[in-house]
């Protein structure tokens, strides 16, 4: 659950609900708790967490409430102010289903509405009025009163002024219980609102570095990524490896099966980069046409000389037909390859002109090969 919507609280707790027992306190600070969280869980329109949390609510409401019934029992017997009490207990949930059933047509908005001020409503006068009568009478009771003078003194203590104030705190209760939901809702579209947002300018990030028929990042972003790493690794005194490759005789391919053949060939070539480029230092690029480009991180000479090599027979693996090719029947590629640690006038330019002119000796000696020295 987002921890922005739990911040606010439906049902504040206020010192003016404790009645002086503390194991009572505690138990109600939980139900008024459960209820917060309640509140956050209907908001967000999550049934199988709300089912959770008003199940939790009912079996602790029912824990709680023979909990606090046996400390009334020690003192009030059978007397009548206990039978009602326990009624009051009994109706709590049967009230609450009762609700459930009789709202379901309502929109939901409304459903969550009225039983949240149910809830905080019951539970606040209950606590305040019920519970409290009775933990006024056990203090008496305690000072050496007889039941009945302890509940006579506790009647007229709660009488008066002190029922105004307890009305006139929970019509407060009332207001300020709509005025959160209607901020936890606001808050919540905004939340909303917010991802979609952030959703959207993931994507349109991913659309602006990515070439759409293969799934590699776009020219645009090589410039981007080559740049920063060929930085990276001048500061750090570190090698990076360029590595250049074109299709041998792309043309044919095209010519023979069609601009559609010759797509296809280059998407299975974009999937197997993804496969062999998986470290978090590699990069693979479709640069443009059928030529691509690679950039590794922190990798020898040598190893980067078989990472070539290896990319070199897997694209043959493929086994695309080329049947014109003047090489062989299937499709090869002819790569140029360095490494190097970038020195003080070394720039990203240099590399890929150093690639690519090796990238034209293959070319030149028979295409299908990796050549990575000048
Ligand atoms: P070489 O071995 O010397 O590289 O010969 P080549 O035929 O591969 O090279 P050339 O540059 O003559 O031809 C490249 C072809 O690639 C020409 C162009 O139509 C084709 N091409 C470029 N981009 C795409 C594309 O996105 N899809 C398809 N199907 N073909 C493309
Ligand atoms: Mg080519
Ligand atoms: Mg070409």
């Amino acid at each position: 659950m987002d921890s922005n919507i739990e911040s606010f609280e439906v049902f504040p707790w206020n010192d003016n609900f404790s009645i002086g027992i503390e194991q009572i306190d505690n138990q109600h600070k939980n139900l008024v708790d459960l209820i917060n969280e309640l509140t956050a869980t209907l908001i967000q329109n999550d049934e199988m967490e709300l089912t959770r949390v008003f199940d939790e609510l009912a079996t602790y409401a029912e824990y709680h409430f023979a909990d606090e019934e046996k400390i009334w029992e020690k003192f009030f017997d059978d007397d009548k102010w206990l039978q009602s009490h326990s009624k009051s207990h009994k109706s709590f949930l049967p009230q609450i289903i009762k609700m459930k059933e009789e709202l379901i047509d309502l929109p939901l908005s409304v459903i969550i509405e009225k039983i949240i001020k149910f809830l905080i409503r019951w539970l606040a006068f209950h606590i305040i009025d019920n519970d409290k009568r009775m933990a006024t009478v056990i203090s008496y009771m305690e000072g050496g009163k007889s039941l009945k003078n302890a509940k006579k003194q506790a009647k007229e203590d709660m009488s008066g002024a002190t029922g105004l104030l307890i009305e006139t705190m929970l019509t407060m209760y009332d207001g300020l219980s709509s005025r959160t939901l209607d901020l936890l809702r606001e808050r919540l579209e905004r939340i909303k609102a917010e991802k979609k947002l952030q959703e959207a300018y993931s994507k349109l990030e991913e659309l602006a570095t990515t070439d759409q028929l293969t799934g590699l990042f776009n020219r645009r972003h090589f410039d981007q990524i080559f740049e920063q790493e060929f930085r990276r690794a001048m500061r750090n005194k570190n090698a990076i490896t360029f590595m250049m490759f074109d299709v041998d005789h792309f043309k044919k391919l095209n010519d023979r099966y069609g601009h559609i053949g010759g797509d296809v060939a280059l998407k299975k070539i974009g999937t197997l980069l993804k496969q062999l480029c998986r470290r978090p230092g590699d990069f693979a690029f479709r640069l443009g046409g059928e030529e691509f480009g690679i950039i590794t991180l922190e990798q020898s000479y040598d190893d980067a000389k078989e990472f070539a090599e290896n990319l070199r027979t897997n694209i043959e693996d493929l086994g695309v037909p080329n049947v014109d090719s003047a090489v062989v029947d299937h499709m090869t590629v002819s790569i140029g390859l360095i490494t190097k640690k970038p020195e003080q006038n070394d720039n990203p330019d240099l590399f890929m002109r150093t690639a690519d002119d090796r990238l034209y000796m293959a070319k030149e000696q028979g295409r299908n090969q990796v050549v990575s020295s000048g």
